[in-house]
């Protein structure tokens, strides 16, 4: 008799934004009239940068003539892009990654919610709160979240991030083994000096702990002093993977592509003693799970790294980072406390005083139309905050700033 993984029916009934996908929806079935403003999920609305539209237009020739056309490419990535990333994004940082330390994969999701697969099942897991729900959820659907009690998932150590602290996490009080960071933060939009980073660090190379870094919204890092990578930091290649993503970088969000980096240094004792490479294994298991990232998608990624692309995915981001700004200096305004949207494309909202997460969602999109994420749903730490995200069309943003202003002073 066929069983299933049980551990899925541990998971809380819905992902966060299908959750809100369902509000939203019944409230425009009950309001067709309503002009909604999305500043919810976290998805782009610019166009793909002109230099990338012209590598996808050249690839897809080149998959047209029978002297030029691609099959099944290198499961790790083409090495067109995994020099390019190595070029342009390690080397110039003083960094030394080696192109076969890349893995590009089909998006940072895949990769975080998949790297478990090599890791064992009785790691612990430590997780700064709120957080992206992926990282927790996929250690539930792999065994090591516990149970979920009172809120919270009874083997995870959470490390709460909230203005009391100045999100700033403090090390947990014991070893654990799997610590989930990611800087800039989704859903906080802030950012972990030099510094921390390196409390984080050391923690790890002390308790024997792998850090899975999340740096998918390293370019929007503004101030000089913030790190772009982990591997900015001395010995982070022996305990850190890094996880990018051009989603928000260039606009990739229905494109798909991003990389993983798995440092060969990166070792682990086995049961038996011996050290295991990440890297290796990491290899094995793309090899056999992973058919690679389309060649199409490759050629665009790399096209990010010309003068021009770079140029243009530029200003895409300062443009988000003018929306940021905007929604800071609107919100600030009315009297609301806001944190984030410097270094990041996301603004972490306190709610007013005895109004919790959803029902503040609940109040800005019924009185102003506008959908938001409840705090809560990224982590216990999260209540009491709402994110908004600065992915949206300029007049948007302005629309909602005004609406919100307008109820507030009413
Ligand atoms: N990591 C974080 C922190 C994110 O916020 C997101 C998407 O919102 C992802 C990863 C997933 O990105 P991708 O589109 O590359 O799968």
């Amino acid at each position: 008799m066929a069983t299933i993984n049980e551990n899925f029916l541990k998971l809380q009934k819905n992902y966060l934004f299908a959750d809100i996908a369902q509000k939203v929806a019944a409230f425009k079935a009950a309001h067709p009239e309503a002009q909604l403003i999305r500043l919810g999920i976290g998805d782009v609305t610019r166009p793909l940068a002109p230099a990338v539209i012209k590598a996808l237009h050249k690839a897809v020739d080149e998959m047209a003539n029978g002297e030029t056309f691609r099959g099944y490419g290198p499961e790790q990535g083409y090495e067109f892009l995994r020099n390019a990333i190595v070029e342009n994004d390690f080397a110039p940082r003083g960094i030394k990654i080696e192109a076969d330390e890349i893995f590009v994969n089909d998006g940072a999701k895949s990769d975080t919610g998949n790297f478990g697969d090599i890791l064992g099942r009785d790691n612990t897991i430590c997780v700064t709160d709120p957080i992206y729900p992926v990282y927790i959820d996929s250690n539930v659907m792999g065994e090591r979240a516990g149970d979920f009690v009172e809120g919270a998932w009874n083997r995870v150590t959470y490390c709460p991030c909230t203005a009391e602290n100045d999100f700033t996490p403090a090390l947990p009080d014991h070893p654990t083994d799997l610590i989930y960071l990611c800087y800039p933060n989704n859903p906080t939009g802030t950012t972990l000096s030099r510094e921390e980073l390196e409390k984080w660090v050391a923690y790890a190379r002390a308790n024997k702990s792998i850090i899975l870094y999340d740096a998918a919204y390293e370019a929007y890092i503004t101030r000089p002093e913030i790190p772009h990578s982990i591997y900015e930091i001395e010995g982070a290649e022996e305990c850190a993977v890094e996880f990018h993503s051009y989603s928000k970088t260039a606009g990739f969000t229905g494109l798909r592509c991003g990389y993983t980096v798995v440092p060969k240094a990166l070792t682990v004792k086995t049961a038996s003693g011996e050290q295991a490479q990440l890297n290796q294994l990491w290899n094995r298991r793309q090899c056999t799970k992973f058919n690679g990232t389309a060649y199409i998608v490759q050629r665009a990624a790399e096209a990010i790294y010309s003068p021009e692309g770079k140029k243009q995915v530029r200003e895409t981001i300062d443009y988000y980072m003018t929306n940021a700004r905007i929604m800071r200096e609107a919100l600030t305004e009315v009297g609301l406390k806001v944190y984030g949207g410097v270094d990041a494309p996301y603004i972490w909202l306190k709610t007013p005083a005895g109004v919790g997460s959803w029902a503040f969602f609940e109040q800005l999109l019924t009185e102003i139309n506008v959908v938001s994420t409840p705090g809560v749903g990224f982590g216990p730490a999260g209540e009491g905050y709402i994110r908004l995200t600065a992915f949206g069309r300029r007049e948007d943003c302005e629309e909602a700033m005004a609406r919100l202003k307008k109820w507030l002073k009413k």
